[in-house]
């Protein structure tokens, strides 16, 4: 029996939490503080020293040797950069261990070597990353030791946002600031604050370490780029919350232990649907709390693998054939006193505040739809969205029987008057209590669901940071609220005025709404009648950043000017042009270095086969002729589309960067990749498993 997890007594301890603050912090900078913290301001400098100086003494106390200014680039990844607490030696040649305010509010990494997108120039290499005192620090126990943590934004010297959280802390702002003026329209005085809660459900796969070390490509690319699809793949739905085997249920045990010492509220865990997957899903929290917590559930996920003989693959795509993996983005908007703006209550209808709310929201997604698409985008999600897979490319919404029945009677009359319940459960067995049902059934295909009292936007990538996505749901939703505002302001009858906002919302918009199979080729057919965007790859996305309307709306809620949005765009083309160099390279070697060396030493062997067969007087040789005619086609193909490749990628680095390159990797480089996958994946499927050089689908997803 493993050892007994005291959960309430580890949770949140290596955490500077608002316990840890009351305790250790003089009264009146807990206050100041705490108001900074709900409120905003600035922190004065004798203030923040006396915070540093408690957290460095409770850092110390958890065995921290360092702190550091934790970070997000634009590089998907977070960053960091250890200082050790020493001071420089007294005349004694002992050192004392010293952390000041200084060092807490501000950090100064050179900033030069971080994706910028052009917004500065080498030379000017100057950034900082200030605390950010809305997420709390945290000790990370690990091989170094252990780290004071410190979450921080990151801009340039002139206040440009380098990062994913300064834009999203200007969302919260603009989501906050619109939500309390439509709440006050209705009559509320009592909420100070708004805030949009997130819970990110993170899907990942778990591969044995052994095997893993025996790919390159998943070793450089983190996905497999050759692949013939296993005997048995997840056909039967027998791994999709299938009991956990010991070995991962020891993972995951540990996993929760990491979490929940860090603070994060790991709940959820289960198998997914195909064989070696799984997904786990916190509590949700504030936005940005859950996006710092993410990257965290990440992180923990990978190393806790490590020690567990295994590697966690948060690809979206690791494996050709099998689902890949996401992360479903549960978002709603909450104010300070515990009011649910997304809650429709018993009798939605009923509710115009909600009615408001919600065709908001949909005026929003519609006008917006390439732009959250966008905020979905990155290399390997292409391998999700769009192509056969779940969610589709086109952005649509599911508002389940109950709303959609409010919403007709709206378009249809002006009026709804009525809502239709979910009613009992019945199974026919008198010994289970009847259950009340939801008044909405699930709809797992959509890509941006209401399940209840949220929105579920279900494109994001399992391995991308859930920032962007919030940044667009913040500002999308802030302007319409502000629209609505505006006319309401002005309005010499305010029921009337609410009647018409709510009614013209969901006429202009309701062609966004789709209740069918989101997977369906008819769904598609049907998108492009209602003019609805179908953005099939990250390339074609990312014009939507800079778009005039974009641009427009980003600026005039203060989330991005126009040049941080160039500069976006400018590192999201270099990104993606840089991985599908990096997959090229990795298939171009591992073709070369692996497959054909070791097709040509078994066709060797084939023709040896026939001619000692031959020798033997075996009359009947077609059996081992065959293979070989086979195989020594199939090698031919290899190395033709292999040449092809090469000479491909050679052209590519002499485009200009950006744009013009990074279509020239999807259009012509993707296929290239592809034409030597195929007669790789069909030799794989003829030829003797002992000669193949590397595991198969099979050994890996079916062998951890
Ligand atoms: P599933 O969709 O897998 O059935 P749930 O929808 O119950 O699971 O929960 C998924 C995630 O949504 C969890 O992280 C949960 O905390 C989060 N969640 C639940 N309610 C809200 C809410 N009001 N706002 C944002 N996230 C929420
Ligand atoms: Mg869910």
């Amino acid at each position: 029996m493993s050892e007994f997890v005291k959960v309430t007594e580890i949770f949140g301890e290596n955490v500077f939490n608002d316990t840890v603050m009351q305790e250790r912090l003089p009264k009146k900078v807990y206050a100041r503080l705490k108001s900074i913290i709900q409120e905003g301001g600035e922190l004065d400098l004798a203030t923040a020293d006396v915070i540093a100086h408690e957290m460095k003494e409770w850092a110390i106390e958890k065995g921290a040797t360092h702190f550091t200014h934790w970070f997000q680039p634009l590089t998907g990844v977070t960053a960091e950069k250890h200082d050790s607490f020493i001071t420089a030696p007294l005349p004694s040649g002992k050192v004392l261990m010293s952390f000041s305010g200084k060092e807490l509010i501000k950090g100064e990494p050179d900033a030069s070597s971080f994706p910028s997108g052009g917004l500065r120039a080498t030379f000017e290499a100057r950034g900082y990353t200030a605390w950010d005192c809305t997420s709390p620090a945290f000790v990370r126990q690990d091989a170094a030791g252990a780290t004071l943590c410190i979450p921080t934004a990151f801009c340039s010297y002139k206040g440009e946002a380098l990062d994913q959280k300064t834009p999203l802390l200007r969302s919260m702002q603009a989501i906050n600031r619109e939500s309390l003026r439509l709440l006050r329209l209705f009559g509320n005085t009592t909420s100070t604050k708004v805030t949009p809660s997130v819970g990110p459900e993170q899907e990942y796969f778990l591969v044995d370490a052994e095997k893993f070390l025996k790919r390159k490509d998943l070793i450089y690319t983190g996905r497999t780029l050759f692949g013939a699809p296993p005997a048995k793949g997840q056909e039967m739905d027998d791994h999709y919350f299938g009991t956990i085997r010991q070995r991962i249920a020891s993972f995951m045990k540990d996993v929760n232990i990491e979490l929940w010492k860090l603070g994060v509220t790991a709940k959820t865990q289960h198998n997914e649907v195909a064989p070696a997957q799984h997904e786990l899903a916190p509590i949700y929290a504030e936005a940005n709390v859950a996006v710092d917590h993410n990257h965290l559930v990440m992180q923990v996920l990978k190393r806790v693998a490590c020690q567990h003989g295994m590697k966690c693959l948060l690809h979206e795509k690791p494996f050709a054939g099998v689902n890949g993996s996401g992360k479903h983005n549960n978002w709603s908007i909450t104010t300070n006193d515990g009011i649910n703006l997304l809650d429709p209550g018993k009798t939605p209808h009923e509710n115009m505040q909600f009615l408001l709310v919600l065709s908001c929201i949909i005026k929003a997604v519609d006008e917006h739809a390439g732009l959250l698409r966008e905020s979905a985008a990155d290399p390997g999600n292409d391998h999700r969205l769009g192509a056969n897979e779940a969610p589709p490319a086109i952005i649509s919404i599911f508002l389940g029987e109950q709303l959609q029945d409010v919403v007709e009677q709206l378009v249809s009359t002006g009026q709804a008057t009525r809502s239709k319940t979910g009613g009992v459960l019945k199974t026919g067995v008198d010994s289970i209590p009847g259950v009340a049902k939801d008044a909405t059934d699930r709809n797992r295909t959509s890509p941006f669901a209401f399940t209840g009292n949220k929105f579920e936007f279900r494109m994001v990538g399992s391995r991308d940071s859930i920032a962007e996505p919030n940044v667009v749901l913040n500002t999308i939703v802030a302007e319409a609220f502000a629209e609505a505002c505006e006319k309401l302001e002005k309005a010499d009858d305010f029921n009337v005025a609410l009647h018409d906002i709510i009614k013209d919302n969901l006429i202009d918009h309701q062609r966004i709404i789709f209740n069918g199979n989101g997977y369906s080729d008819e769904w598609v057919a049907e998108a492009e009648r209602r003019g609805l965007p179908n953005i099939r790859s990250m390339v074609d996305a990312i014009p939507e950043l800079t778009s005039e309307k974009s641009v427009a709306m980003f600026e005039r809620f203060g989330v991005f000017t126009k040049a941080e949005l160039e500069s976006r765009s400018e590192v999201k083309y270099e990104n993606y042009s840089k991985t599908i160099n990096i997959e090229a390279k990795t298939m171009i070697n591992i073709a070369g270095k692996q497959i054909i060396p070791a097709m040509v030493s078994y066709t060797k062997e084939l023709a040896e086969t026939v001619i000692a067969l031959k020798e033997a007087g075996v009359a009947d040789v077609s059996v081992q002729s065959d293979l070989l005619a086979k195989v020594n086609a199939l090698l031919r193909e290899t190395q033709t589309a292999q040449n092809k490749l090469i000479e491909a990628d050679s052209k590519a680095v002499d485009m200009p960067e950006g744009m013009q390159q990074a279509r020239y990797y999807h259009d012509v480089i993707v296929p290239a990749m592809e034409a030597l996958r195929a007669p790789v994946d069909q030799l794989e499927v003829i030829v003797d498993k002992n000669v193949w050089p590397m595991p198969s689908y099979g050994d890996l997803v079916y062998e951890v």
